[in-house]
């Protein structure tokens, strides 16, 4: 991931290395190059935008150390900048004090929420945790089916409303808001620490889905809400991430689908438009292919 952003960023460090003090016109040429990285590795525009503006000003305002050569200065400084939209330290999974911790997943449809949970089931389940999956995105045909072979394959329960049998609890069967409810009762009944709650998406975003969401996060009112996004989606990036944002209100976001041909831009425009940090990262179909996202090692990545 990165490959093109991290070849050009490393080839224009290359030339500036070794030479004197930098100049504004050079301070410039680098920050061109810089910019046309970015928008190459498809990060948002705005995102570029106002990401060259802070390395430049850095640039320009910071004396150059005696340690570091001034290409480096300039490394070290996108380097900080980058982990910093990035989300700084490596954010953990904010637990609740009373369990069961609520953890909501929201995105468009085939950003990967379900595969995604079944990921973070397995690995909190690695971790002792005790999680249940609920399947709440009744849009899709096959969600919840899809929902109940990752939890098998996870080790962990779901549960899902089940068509003509009413539920132990109150809900009507086929009402997402009432079966997150449930969901939720069901996990603290059973004593089961933390309770995965899988929504539906749409192609596009539309308030009727927005709504649907929000009102699954007023009825459960989740410890974190994770904004899972496809690492292809490119420039819509922005528009997506700043809805769920707005409409639902999110507290991490992961990134799914690196093991693609996504340049990464997206990381960096979410993390920038939300002011979420990343937290996990998908790379690939199976349950294994799940990471804890490393905002310095992804910054050492872009630049190494
Ligand atoms: P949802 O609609 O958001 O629940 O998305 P799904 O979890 O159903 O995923 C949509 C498709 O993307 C499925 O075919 C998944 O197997 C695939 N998928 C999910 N995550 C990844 C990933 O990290 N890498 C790859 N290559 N495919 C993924």
């Amino acid at each position: 991931m990165f490959n093109s952003l991290s070849d050009r960023l490393t080839s224009t460090f290359k030339n500036l290395r070794g030479k004197g003090r930098l100049t504004e016109a050079q301070i410039d040429g680098t920050v061109r190059e810089i910019r046309r990285a970015l928008l190459d590795a498809d990060v948002a525009v705005a995102v570029v935008r106002a990401f060259v503006a802070q390395v430049k000003e850095r640039a320009l305002g910071e004396e150059v150390s005696g340690s570091l050569n001034p290409g480096q200065q300039i490394v070290k400084i996108v380097n900080e900048e980058l982990v910093g939209i990035l989300g700084g330290e490596t954010r953990r999974l904010n637990l609740a004090k009373t369990a069961p911790t609520v953890i909501m997943l929201a995105g468009l449809q085939g950003a990967g929420k379900t595969t995604l949970a079944g990921k973070l089931a397995k690995h909190l389940k690695a971790q002792g945790h005790t999680p249940l999956l609920v399947a709440c995105d009744l849009q899709r045909p096959n969600a919840v089916k899809q929902l109940q072979v990752n939890g098998e394959r996870a080790g962990v329960p779901v549960y899902a409303p089940h068509p003509g049998v009413s539920s132990e609890f109150e809900s009507a069967t086929g009402d997402p808001v009432a079966v997150a409810r449930d969901g939720v009762a069901e996990a603290k009944s059973k004593l089961h620490d933390i309770v995965i709650v899988d929504t539906a998406g749409r192609l596009g975003i539309d308030t009727e889905m927005m709504q649907q969401a929000a009102d699954i996060r007023a009825a459960v009112n989740p410890d974190e809400v994770l904004f899972v996004i496809d690492a292809m989606i490119g420039q819509d990036a922005v528009n997506t991430a700043q809805a769920f944002n707005e409409g639902v209100g999110v507290t991490g976001v992961v990134l799914t689908k690196l093991d693609g041909d996504a340049r990464g831009g997206a990381a960096l425009s979410v993390a920038s438009v939300t002011g979420k940090p990343v937290m996990y990262a998908s790379t690939g179909e199976n349950l294994d292919d799940f990471e804890i996202f490393h905002p310095d090692r992804m910054a050492s990545r872009i630049l190494d």
